[in-house]
């Protein structure tokens, strides 16, 4: 059992710098690397791609939800990152595994009521992954906030899902 929706943060959530600070444009392709102007290296924390595909396998909706200075630049890097293929699909761009993405400036509220009002899901079939304590705000709305001081990775995935499960059954009691 999946929330109808999850979203994730970018910043130390999917990838490890800030891509505001941290980066400078314009990004490119190296190989099979995007690198910055100066070759640092923009990547996913390594069970990203997988996490992204398994969602899709169960018809979950994905977003990603940025409070970044620079959202030119974080999409630019999802239209780079690529998602490895499976038996299923083939190779392809990371943001074409996005429903949508709301990335600007601001309080996480404001991103996640832009996703209730598109999508008509409701905020507790939402899961959110951020690493960053002051976003938990947005469990205001009903949203199920999982923390990721390290990044998302298979365990905290799991446990942020395990964690909206009971949240549910709590609430459908
Ligand atoms: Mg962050």
């Amino acid at each position: 059992m999946f929330p109808k929706l999850v979203a994730f943060d970018l910043d130390y959530t999917l990838w490890n710098l800030w891509i505001d600070t941290h980066v400078t444009g314009p990004l490119r392709k190296s190989g099979d690397a995007v690198v910055d102007a100066h070759g640092v290296p923009v990547e996913f924390y390594s069970d990203v791609p997988d996490i992204l595909r398994r969602l899709r396998g169960q018809g979950v909706l994905i977003a990603a939800c940025s409070r970044t200075h620079a959202p030119p630049m974080a999409r630019q890097a999802l239209q780079l990152l690529r998602v490895p293929g499976n038996d299923d699909e083939a190779e392809k761009p990371a943001i074409e595994l996005f429903d949508d993405l709301q990335i600007y400036p601001g309080s996480k509220l404001t991103h996640f009521r832009a996703l209730h009002a598109k999508t008509g899901i409701p905020y507790k079939q939402m899961l959110f992954f951020d690493d960053e304590p002051r976003n938990r705000e947005v469990e205001k709305l009903g949203v199920v906030f999982h923390l990721t001081p390290t990044g998302v990775d298979n365990a905290t995935f799991d446990a942020g899902v395990e964690a909206w499960k009971k949240r549910i059954s709590k609430s459908a009691a």
